[in-house]
């Protein structure tokens, strides 16, 4: 038996619906994109969605469209992907990590509250924060917008974990309390379109932007142009802005179409399982990720607290059950401890949760058999 951390679930009519897009005209840049934007941004309500070829470039758009540049601040969480903080120095910003909570693996937000104060004495405040949505679990989405209120920076909010989760009684993505969401949808995260990201919005000038950047900065729209050739016949366009090639695939999106009408399902079997993770640990006294009340996690990562890591991972991939690590204090990656001078101690309690922190295998088609067999073999283990 093998039993990874994480897994897609790919069924018929999501095969089916890529390969109706290989048998039409358009491979890229036909009518399924727009379709997947138009689903994902009515599902989460949220006014414009900016479709991707990955996560880590709708951040990097993000950041340029909310105008970070040399030198600007931005901060973001240590247990994190890594690309929750390159994202910033694509745009030579600088980056600073905020410690997480040891509860709920978030940022935790009096240490935020406190870092704003003390970096407004300093004349240091960020221009963007990058509240990170770990396993799921939305941040305190309603306390980081009164900071932001009081300390007038931008907010992106890297929800790759957390899309069919909620915060209050708003789906993550909604951007209730964000300039603009990102999610992911790397074949690990809860759909997916081979690689694939999105960028959500209720700015209409930054979903014009974001959705300009994202096609080399060309726009064929002509009440756009502004350049002196702007009489020219049909096949005139201008490019305005020093863009990327970022697009999503027409192959892609319609896998997404596929798989994002199934996220209220996958959720669904997610939860499920952490309900029986729970269950199984609390009585055995280990600690797990805290759930708070009026959040509902997407359960992206189910992660929990062992003293003797390495052994039981040892331990695990032996019994098959391949568990994983999220994530190693970003700071503490040779790039930024060499280019920063970041040092281990930074962030403490980041550094403490990676010591201890196992992903357990999550994902919509674990079977009930192998959930009881992963939760025996960690009871069993040294004993
Ligand atoms: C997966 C992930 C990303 C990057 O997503 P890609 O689509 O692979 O670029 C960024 N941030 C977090 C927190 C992630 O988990």
């Amino acid at each position: 038996m093998k039993i990874p951390y994480g897994r897609q679930v790919i069924e018929d009519d999501d095969i089916q619906a890529v390969i109706s897009v290989l048998k039409s005209d358009f491979l890229t840049q036909g009518p399924k994109v727009p379709d997947f934007e138009a689903l994902i941004s009515t599902y989460v309500n949220a006014k414009f969605a900016i479709a991707m070829n990955s996560a880590t470039s709708a951040l990097h758009l993000a950041c340029i469209t909310l105008d970070l540049k040399e030198g600007d601040i931005v901060w973001t969480s240590p247990n994190s992907f890594v690309a929750s903080a390159n994202c910033a120095l694509y745009c030579k910003a600088i980056v600073d990590f905020i410690d997480i909570s040891l509860s709920d693996f978030n940022i935790d937000i009096n240490v935020l509250e406190k870092k704003l104060q003390k970096a407004k004495k300093d004349g240091k405040l960020p221009k963007i924060l990058i509240p990170v949505h770990f396993g799921g679990k939305s941040c305190d989405m309603k306390r980081i917008s009164e900071l932001q209120k009081e300390y007038g920076f931008k907010v992106i909010e890297d929800a790759s974990h957390a899309i069919g989760g909620s915060y209050e009684n708003n789906r993550v993505g909604s951007c209730e309390y964000s300039d603009i969401t990102i999610f992911s949808f790397h074949p690990v995260k809860i759909v997916t379109t081979g690689e694939g990201g999105m960028a959500l919005t209720n700015s209409a000038e930054l979903a014009k932007k974001l959705s300009l950047l994202k096609t080399h900065g060309i726009t064929r729209e002509r009440e756009d142009f502004c350049g002196s050739l702007k009489e020219e016949p049909v096949c005139y366009y201008e490019q305005q802005h020093l863009g990327y090639n970022f697009r999503m695939t027409d192959i892609s999106a319609a896998l997404g179409v596929s798989q994002g009408k199934k996220i209220d399902r996958f959720i669904q079997q997610r939860r499920q399982i952490a309900k029986a993770y729970d269950e199984a640990f609390t009585s055995a006294g280990i600690v797990f990720q805290k759930q708070t009340e009026n959040v509902v996690s997407a359960y992206h990562l189910y992660v929990i607290q062992v003293e003797h890591k390495n052994q039981m991972i040892k331990y695990l991939h032996q019994n098959g059950i391949l568990v994983n690590c999220h994530y190693i204090p970003i700071y503490l990656q040779p790039y930024y401890a060499n280019t920063f001078g970041f040092k281990a101690g930074y962030c403490p309690n980041s550094e403490t949760y990676y010591k201890k922190a196992i992903s357990l295998p999550m994902y919509a088609t674990l079977k009930d058999f192998e959930i009881e067999y992963i939760i025996e073999k960690i009871l069993q283990y040294g004993k």
